[in-house]
């Protein structure tokens, strides 16, 4: 299922990459990208809050 709004603020999402393992919650729901050496996978990032995720 994939959704491209976001689920916080209903906002549109844009495409992005990151690192599977990179990512680490930093609270409010936001993710920080660390140093990882995960896959590279899709994940969305809200364009108005900045919320990012991936979508399953
Ligand atoms: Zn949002």
């Amino acid at each position: 299922m994939k959704k491209k709004t976001c689920r916080k603020c209903g906002g549109k999402a844009k495409k992005s990459k990151g690192f599977g393992n990179s990512y680490e919650k930093i609270g409010l729901g936001r993710l920080k990208v660390t140093h990882g050496t995960g896959p590279l996978v899709k994940c969305l990032k809200c364009r108005k809050c900045g919320h990012s995720w991936i979508p399953a």
